[in-house]
C-alpha cells in the first residue's frame, strides 16, 4: 500500500443470500474515514515489496455514504473477475521476465567467473542449464503470446483453461531458471548484491496470490472433463 494512497476499495459482501457471484460490492473508503487503522505491513521472504507492500488493515464501525458505492451493489465480484484475468496473464509475462533476467545474470556470470583455469560458461553442465532455460522460456512465452491472442479472437471467458495454465506455469517456469542461475552464481546468486533471491520470493509467492496453484488445476480439470464429455456426447463422424 503506497503510503500517500487516499482511497481503499473494500470488496465486502453486501447480501448473503443474493445469488452466488452477487452477493458482494465495491465500496470505496477513504483511507481516512474513521474506524480504518493500517496495522502494519506484512512481509514476503523477509522483503516488503516497497513502495506498495501488503498492509494489514483493520475496519472497525466504518461509516460512508451510499454514494461510495461502486457501480451497482451486487457487481463486486463481476467488477473483481473483469481485472483478475488480465492481471493473471500479466504475472505470467512478469515471470517469463523474470525468468530472462535469471538468465541474462547466469550468462554474464559464466563468462567472467574463472574456475580451476576454465570459465564457467565453457563448461557442459553450464550450457546444459543454459539450453534448458533457453528452452522453458521459449515454451512458455509462445504458451503465453498464443493465450494472450485467443483472449483478442474470443474473449476471456472463453480462455479460462488457457489463462490458469499461464498462471499455474508461469511462475514454476521461473522459479526452475532462477534456481539455475542462483545455483551457478554460488554465494552472489543468494546475496542482496544480485536481484536473483529477491526474484525468487516474488515468483514463489506468486504460486499462491491470485489463486493457488490447486485451485487453477482445479479449474483446469473441470473444464477439461466438461470438454470431454461434450466430445464423446457429439456424433460420431461418419
Ligand atoms: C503476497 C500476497 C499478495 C496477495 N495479494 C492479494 C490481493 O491483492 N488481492 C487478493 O484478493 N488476495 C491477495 N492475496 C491472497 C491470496 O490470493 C491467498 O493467499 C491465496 O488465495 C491462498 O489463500 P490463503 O492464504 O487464505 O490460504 P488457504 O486458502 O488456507 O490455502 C492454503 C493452501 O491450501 C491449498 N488449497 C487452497 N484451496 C485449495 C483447493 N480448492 N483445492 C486444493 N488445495 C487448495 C493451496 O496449496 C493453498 O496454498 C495475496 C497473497 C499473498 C501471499
Amino acid at each position: 500500500m503506497q503510503q500517500d494512497c487516499e482511497i481503499t476499495l473494500v470488496l465486502a459482501r453486501t447480501n448473503a443470500d443474493a445469488a452466488r457471484h452477487a452477493r458482494h460490492s465495491i465500496i470505496l473508503v477513504p483511507r481516512q474515514a474513521e474506524g480504518l487503522t493500517v496495522e502494519g505491513y506484512d512481509t514476503i521472504f523477509g522483503y516488503d515489496h516497497a513502495p506498495y507492500g501488503h498492509a494489514r488493515l483493520r475496519f472497525e464501525n466504518v461509516r460512508v455514504p451510499v454514494a461510495n458505492l461502486l457501480g451497482q451493489e451486487g457487481e463486486g465480484f463481476t467488477m473483481m473477475q473483469s481485472g483478475i484475468g488480465v492481471g493473471r496473464i500479466a504475472l505470467a509475462m512478469g515471470s517469463i521476465g523474470a525468468a530472462e533476467r535469471a538468465l541474462f545474470e547466469m550468462c554474464r556470470w559464466g563468462d567472467e567467473r574463472v574456475i580451476s583455469g576454465q570459465k564457467l560458461a565453457e563448461r557442459q553442465v553450464f550450457a546444459d542449464a543454459v539450453a534448458r532455460s533457453r528452452m522453458e522460456i521459449e515454451q512458455l512465452r509462445a504458451y503465453v503470446m498464443r493465450t494472450a491472442w485467443l483472449i483478442e479472437k474470443h474473449g476471456m471467458k472463453a480462455v479460462r483453461s488457457e489463462v490458469a495454465q499461464c498462471k499455474v506455469l508461469a511462475p514454476s517456469m521461473a522459479l526452475s531458471v532462477l534456481d539455475r542461475s542462483i545455483q551457478f552464481l554460488g554465494g552472489l546468486g543468494v546475496s542482496h548484491d544480485k536481484p536473483l533471491a529477491e526474484m525468487y520470493a516474488y515468483q514463489r509467492t506468486v504460486r499462491i496470490g491470485e489463486g493457488a496453484d490447486e485451485v487453477h488445476r482445479d479449474l483446469i480439470a473441470r473444464l477439461e472433463l466438461a470438454r470431454q464429455r461434450e466430445l464423446r456426447a457429439a456424433p460420431a463422424r461418419p
